[in-house]
């Protein structure tokens, strides 16, 4: 059956490849037909929009020179971007920024023809939130090193969003493999700040506008920082385990959707807009989360350690850098700041998993183990019973169930004590096990009772087991605190018939048969061995 399974998928996956060899065969070479691309703006008259900053930038005391300039303007808002030196006028689409210029990537940029000499500005007029988190950056200069330091930005964005969204990628299988509550807040968090830095970024225009609009993009970067900051705040408290370390605060789980929803409520009652709001709001978030992963971390608590590693990056990114030394780069370092952030989180979040499974498999073999004896428990015995039989009734195989009863064990109890009791239901719990053979098992059904499952025995199989059982115990004492006890014990044995019933309720009928035969061993003096023959 798995063997024609894997020939269909075989198949089916030939099918689906088979388009691609017939189309790849028609030609050696790969044509593809480029659109003339036109920006549909009469840049000179277009209007400006609104809130534009005019920047002018100064001709070199000696003029400029004999060579071309290049210019390119970063981190503006979705809008007209237009470049102007004397009667050369270019312009671009912020948002569409990637197809004015196919020599720029990261902005909108220009290169203007060589003027030697020349005293006129270049004059830049682009949309600006005069916010501090989306300052203006403007590039310009030969055109070599200005068109290298915009591709090595559009790399790095590029790459850090990309890091970005694998990390969100793997934790969205964890939330979906684990129904991980913070694992799923997380790629909330994660998935609005990133497309928040990739709107920011000029992304919304990559490879194609995915946003309907200039109006979307603008309310992206308005809004996509309220589930973002929520997020954020939710996981450093669940994750750093605020719930033990900090329960008062943890209560404020949900705070920060609620502010940032705030925030972003007020601008349409005719406030300001968000993003005058933003980078204040994340500078003290950050603080509010790095001091809660300390107080975590200082509880014992690895995931408040987790918490302060993926975040105190941002400090730098963030502080008193972010306008100074990080100015002309803080998209960019705002984009590896997140990268990190989501690399740590996605590898603590898996370790985590990983220790859960752990603790699970370890509070699952407590559950399923006697403590006395060290022997599997009724619990565990109960669902092996059922597969075993079905196992054997499939196959036709013989099946036998052998239960066990020490005999006047309350006199042992009596005479010497619990402990000395105790010490001989560990004997007799290793003599037991000393005696298994693949496939069989023996548990502790019960207080002095055992029951040990022989596949493959029948009638005759099972008598001989149960006699070598017995004659285990009855020869050799066991030796205890209080000496070397004689120890027996009454044996029943039952094999399952051919018109036992399956699964659970052929279960109880055999254990039922080798409980009366046990019965019948009592009865019948005590160390002993009786059995259903079936
Ligand atoms: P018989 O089966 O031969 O009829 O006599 P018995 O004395 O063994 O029968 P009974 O079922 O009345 O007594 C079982 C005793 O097993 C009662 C209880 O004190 C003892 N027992 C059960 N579990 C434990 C245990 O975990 N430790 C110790 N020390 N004794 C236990
Ligand atoms: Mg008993
Ligand atoms: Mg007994």
């Amino acid at each position: 059956m798995a063997g024609r399974k894997r020939i269909a998928v075989a198949l089916l996956a030939l099918l689906l490849f088979l388009p691609a060899f017939v189309l790849g065969s028609r030609e050696d070479i790969a044509r593809i037909r480029g659109d003339t691309f036109r920006l549909p703006i009469d840049c000179a008259a277009a209007p400006d929009s609104p809130g534009s900053a005019e920047v002018r930038i100064p001709a070199p005391p000696e003029g400029w020179p004999e060579w071309a300039q290049a210019i390119v303007v970063l981190d503006t808002p979705p809008g007209l971007v237009r470049l102007r030196r004397g009667e050369e006028v270019r312009c671009g689409l912020a948002h569409d920024a990637r197809s004015t210029d196919s020599r720029f990537r990261a902005g909108v940029g220009a290169v203007f023809s060589a003027a030697p000499g020349s005293r006129a500005p270049i004059i830049v007029t682009a949309p600006r939130l005069d916010t501090g988190s989306h300052g203006l950056t403007i590039r310009y200069g030969d055109p070599a090193p200005v068109q290298r330091e915009d591709t090595l930005r559009f790399a790095v964005r590029m790459g850090g969003l990309a890091v970005v969204f694998a990390m969100l990628l793997s934790a969205l299988l964890v939330f979906a493999g684990a129904r991980d509550r913070i694992a799923g807040m997380f790629v909330l968090a994660g998935s609005a700040m990133g497309l928040w830095l990739a709107v920011r970024s000029g992304f919304a225009a990559w490879p194609r506008p995915w946003l309907p609009g200039e109006e979307a993009m603008y309310l992206a970067l308005q809004l996509l920082p309220v589930p973002g900051f929520g997020g954020l705040w939710y996981v450093a408290l669940a994750y750093g385990r605020a719930d033990r370390v900090l329960p008062r605060l943890y209560r404020t789980r949900h705070l920060v959707f609620l502010l940032a929803a705030l925030v972003a409520g007020q601008w349409w009652l005719g406030g300001p807009e968000p993003t005058v709001f933003w980078r204040g709001f994340a500078f003290l978030l950050l603080l509010a989360m790095l001091a809660v992963g300390i107080a975590c971390w200082r509880a014992g608590q690895p995931g408040g350690r987790a918490v302060v590693f993926a975040l105190a990056p941002q400090l730098l990114v963030l502080g008193p850098l972010y306008g100074t030394l990080l100015r002309a780069w803080h998209a960019e370092t705002l984009i590896l700041g997140l990268a990190w952030y989501t690399v740590v989180m996605t590898l603590a979040l898996s370790l985590r998993m990983g220790a859960l499974a752990r603790q699970r498999a370890r509070m699952k073999a407590l559950a399923y183990r006697d403590p006395l004896t060290g022997l599997p428990n009724r619990r565990a015995m109960a669902p092996v019973l059922p597969r075993r039989i079905d196992e054997a009734q499939a196959l036709g195989k013989p099946l036998a169930l052998v239960f066990v009863d020490l005999d006047r064990f309350k006199q042992v109890n009596d005479t010497h004590g619990h402990a000395v009791g105790d010490a001989v239901l560990v004997e007799v719990g290793r003599r037991l096990a000393s005696q298994l053979r693949g496939g069989d098992m023996v548990a502790r059904h019960g207080g002095e009772e055992f029951v040990m499952l022989v596949p493959g025995a029948d009638a005759a199989e099972a008598a001989a087991v149960a006699e070598r059982l017995r004659r285990l115990l009855a020869e050799t004492p066991v030796e205890t605190a209080a000496g070397a006890l004689p120890v027996t014990a009454s044996f029943g044995y039952a094999v399952l018939r051919p018109d036992d019933p399956g699964g659970s309720a052929g279960v109880a009928a055999l254990i039922a048969r080798a409980d009366a035969a046990m019965y019948r061993a009592k009865q019948n003096g005590r160390n002993r061995v009786e059995g259903d023959a079936g």
